[in-house]
């Protein structure tokens, strides 16, 4: 039978039936192709052996030649275990079985020379090795060891039913003798000229058996280029089709309302960031195609004001404009800011939110319709369906980490179905009889670019990477619950000098009762500290209705009280800037960019700000060093790197939504300057020859075609 890589892996000498089953159900390896893609984990050297007195807690695998003196049976909760005895000339150490002990004891030999291999662990004072793979050292030593030897993803399931590593491998060779380890090249000459890299086939026989550490390395680059390349080819093609055929509501001119404000209201110089941001914007609004942008600044780095102006290119043009922000305190404070210059320009503008009294519900509803309301700001509740805009040409979504794709694709179905005024609008109604209006998406979790060209591949991103001039870098230190008074000092005489106070606790879902009280008995324990009626607090929390909240609110936004209690509601957004004082207690139960997030509601006058962050004495590594982190720096993409090493890129923002990081190979946080490179030739390729017609670029385009028909790429996007 000829093999092709589509070939069932059933097919393969060595798997059959059941096993299969197994991989497919475990591995999703379903042909010759999957089991060709499975890439190992990691290599081990299978030429060094260890002493058992060499052995250290360090959860690695190890390869130790020894003798089994005896076997015990240990009861334990569930069944038994079975304990063998292992002994070299340093020492004696524990193998370990759960299962299949009959086998284990009638068929291994004591005091016969064995190689065990496998994880050590440290358990009640020894080491043990938990079904080790045991081979007789005289079989052993017919082999040929490398001094790499890979090891494959696996699953418990696969290595209970007998498909360990050493099956795998064994498969695997099996692969390569019936394919004859011939396969297709999958990669451009000049790609492959440019980049000096080795051709596929090298590469996979590489990958599964190096030949060397030089050769590995080499699979590994040119593998790792391979996979990101056709992930940033998909994406780009991906945009170039979203531009092509999502046509956009035509903003031809910039007019009264942008002009006059720009020259007679606007209240600061805009940083070159936000004049470059705008004009990208101006770019895209005015292009014939539908804006999709995100607009990445940090924390006070002035993004509302590019959301104001560009709403007002969207009246400019006759049509409305919104704004979504997560929390009702947020889009309250949206609204009262904007409100300001809306009020000068004699532009209508309105707050809808989940507790907008019926009867105001219904004049938003009816205004709205008639196109008399110009700007809605609000919550969710922009969302419903009710909430029908006559034109709306510009939707902005504000802390856009808050909301879901879901969300933004409900905007989308916002825009106009009413007939059309224009041919250009006739145009861009694309087959389910909506406009999209434009959007852009603004968020002050700032990702590193080229993790969010990977993420958001369907955004353009526009970055603010400087802060209006003038602000104070934030002064920011960590300190123990023990120093509380001295803390308490420092905000009296803060307070002396006019400032006002943070003070934020943490609210975590799962323990919100637990959050409740700690939220609570700080507030009892400060409001004894800073008594009345010199001292004035406020305290806003989740369970409060929102007529408090915005009550508790506007006293500390005019300055009658000094103290606002608050748990995290107030991360996001609230521009207070008298307030210069933040302490955050508990802080080692927050996460980096959220802390990074409280930090930024102070620092937004012209007074020096501080960061206090309060922590127990027990801390964890990951603790220290997030709290390390926040003392260093105030760069929000620092942090944001920070994050990601901590965490890994699977937590941040969006990546779960979009998949984009179900990689085979790279690792799309270290392999970064791969990614760069990958996203460099991909756009390179695509520039020149923007549908792969060109001879060279055949191999691209059938690979890519192959990708898209067996579904592989779309898996990695959303
Ligand atoms: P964020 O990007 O966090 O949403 P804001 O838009 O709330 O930041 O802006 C933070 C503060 O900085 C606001 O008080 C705003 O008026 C002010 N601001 C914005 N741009 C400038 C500028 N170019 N010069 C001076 N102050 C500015
Ligand atoms: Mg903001």
């Amino acid at each position: 039978m000829s093999v092709n890589l589509q070939t069932p892996i059933d097919y393969l000498k060595g798997v059959g039936p059941s096993r299969a089953t197994l991989l497919k159900s475990e591995l999703g390896i379903y042909t010759y192709q999957d089991l060709i893609n499975l890439f190992p984990n990691r290599y081990i050297d299978r030429t060094r052996y260890y002493k058992i007195n060499e052995l250290q807690q360090t959860n690695a695998d190890v390869q130790i030649i020894g003798k089994i003196t005896g076997f015990k049976e240990v009861a334990q909760k569930r069944g038994k275990r079975l304990v063998a005895n292992f002994q070299d000339d340093t020492g004696v150490m524990e193998l370990v079985w759960f299962r299949g002990q009959k086998w284990i004891r009638d068929n291994l030999k004591t005091n016969k020379p064995y190689v065990a291999f496998g994880k050590v662990n440290w358990f009640s004072g020894k080491f043990n090795m938990a079904h080790p793979e045991l081979e007789l050292q005289e079989e052993h030593e017919k082999n040929i060891r490398s001094a790499m030897q890979p090891i494959y993803p696996s699953t418990e399931k696969l290595s209970n039913k007998g498909i360990t590593n050493k099956v795998v491998n064994k498969i695997m060779q099996q692969l390569f003798i019936e394919t004859k380890g011939r396969f297709v090249e999958t990669l451009s000459q000049p790609i492959l000229n440019e980049l000096k890299l080795i051709n596929k086939s090298e590469a996979l026989f590489n990958i599964h058996f190096p030949k060397s550490t030089e050769l590995l390395h080499k699979a590994q680059f040119r593998l790792k280029f391979e996979e990101l390349f056709y992930i940033q080819l998909q994406l780009i093609i991906k945009n170039l089709i979203h531009k092509k055929k999502i046509k956009g509501l035509p903003f031809e001119k910039v007019g009264n309302y942008f002009n006059t404000f720009f020259n007679e209201y606007l209240p600061f110089n805009l940083t070159n960031a936000q004049k470059r941001v705008l004009k990208e914007i101006r770019a895209d609004l005015g292009s014939q195609a539908q804006m999709n942008r995100l607009l990445q600044g940090d924390v006070g780095s002035g993004k509302t004001i590019v959301a104001l102006m560009s709403m007002l290119m969207a009246l400019d043009n006759d049509y409305q404009a919104c704004l979504m922000a997560p929390t009702e305190i947020l889009s309250v404070q949206h609204y009262n800011g904007l409100q300001e210059y809306c009020k000068k320009l004699n532009i209508n503008i309105e707050i809808l939110t989940g507790s907008t009294k019926t009867s105001k519900r219904r004049i938003i509803h009816e205004s709205l319709e008639n196109g008399e309301l110009q700007i809605l700001i609000g919550t969710h509740a922009l969302l419903e369906d009710k909430v029908k805009f006559k034109n709306l040409g510009l939707a902005i979504v504000d802390e856009q980490h808050r909301f879901g794709v879901a969300q933004r694709s409900k905007l989308w179905k916002k825009g106009p179905t009413s007939p059309p005024q224009s041919s250009h609008e006739e145009e861009a109604k694309n087959e389910v009889g909506y406009i999209p209006p434009h959007i852009l998406v603004m968020t002050a979790t700032p990702i590193p670019r080229t993790l969010a060209m990977s993420v958001y591949g369907d955004l353009d991103i526009s970055i603010i990477d400087e802060l209006p001039p003038g602000r104070k870098p934030i002064k920011t230190v960590h300190r123990y619950d023990k120093n509380r008074l001295n803390v308490f000092r420092f905000i009296r005489d803060e307070i002396k000098k006019g400032r006002q106070v943070y003070v934020v606790y943490p609210l975590i879902q799962e323990s919100e009762k637990m959050d409740y009280k700690d939220l609570m008995d700080g507030y009892e324990s400060i409001s004894r500290d800073f008594p009345m009626p010199e001292y004035q607090i406020s305290i806003v929390h989740g369970q409060m209705k929102p007529d408090d909240k915005e009550y508790e609110m506007q006293r500390f936004i005019k300055g009658e009280t000094q103290i606002m209690v608050a748990t995290t509601v107030i991360e996001v957004g609230v521009n207070v800037p008298n307030a210069s004082v933040m302490i955050i207690e508990s802080a080692e139960r927050f996460g980096l960019s959220q802390l990074h997030q409280l930090r930024g509601r102070v620092g937004r006058g012209a007074e020096q700000s501080y960061c206090i962050l309060m922590t127990g004495h027990k801390l964890s590594n990951d603790s220290k060093t997030r709290l390390e982190t926040m003392v260093r720096t105030n760069d929000g993409f620092e942090i944001a790197e920070a994050d990601l090493k901590l965490r890994g890129p699977g937590d941040l923002m969006g990546t779960q939504q979009s998949g984009v990081l179900n990689l085979r190979i790279a690792d799309i946080v270290k392999d970064n300057a791969i990614l760069n490179s990958a996203r460099y030739y991909a756009k390179q390729t695509l520039q020149n020859d923007n549908n792969l017609s060109a001879p060279e670029n055949q191999v691209i385009l059938n690979t890519y075609k192959q990708l898209a028909k067996f579904k592989n790429i779309w898996n990695y996007i959303s």
